[in-house]
């Protein structure tokens, strides 16, 4: 499902949830609301509340690279060449330790991801899918899978980037004084 949000012109930013397993339960709510929130000053975005529902295959492995969704992913991103990129993702609270962990970077080979504001957190994406798109300065945000209550914060993080002309602006905005870390 593809939502437009203005004529695709640049900036153009792509928010992408549902990447896996049953995110799309959580994305699709959050992104659908997001779409409702406002429009861009300058530019355009592609909204996909829901990329994929099947099989949970962690886009840290090399075996994400030949999913259905990561192809589908890869199409997508071909196609439009997003100047700004959002992966959105949901959590089980059980791994909220492990996300932010400062060993994650020897435990999984990225670095942890940063807590923006009330279990909302930040980072970069797979690097392997960074590779195979191509992308400049992904980022990807997770939000605790199903809790609507954590919505708020996650929509208001999401509007920065919706409204922001760079990623690099976006990431200021929300207090970001350098570069996320690439992985
Ligand atoms: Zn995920």
């Amino acid at each position: 499902m593809y939502k437009s949000i203005g004529n695709p012109v640049r900036p153009l930013r792509l928010f992408i949830g549902g990447v896996h397993g049953k995110e799309c339960r959580t994305t699709k709510l959050l992104l659908e609301r997001l779409v409702k929130t406002g429009r861009p000053m300058n530019g355009s975005a592609i909204v996909i509340p829901c990329l994929y529902m099947g099989k949970y295959v962690t886009t840290l492995s090399l075996n994400y690279l030949n999913t259905k969704a990561c192809k589908r992913l890869v199409k997508i991103v071909e196609a439009f060449k997003p100047d700004m990129y959002v992966e959105v993702h949901c959590y089980k609270p059980s791994s909220y330790n492990s996300l932010i962990s400062p060993s994650r970077i020897k435990v999984k080979g990225v670095p942890p991801l940063v807590e923006l504001e009330g279990g909302v957190l930040v980072g970069s994406i797979s690097p392997l899918l960074k590779a195979k798109l191509n992308l400049n300065l992904p980022v990807l945000i997770e939000t605790p899978c199903g809790k609507r209550e954590n919505f708020k914060t996650a929509l208001r993080i999401l509007y920065v980037f919706l409204m922001a002309n760079s990623t690099t602006e976006a990431l200021e905005t929300l207090g970001f004084k350098h570069r996320l870390k690439d992985a």
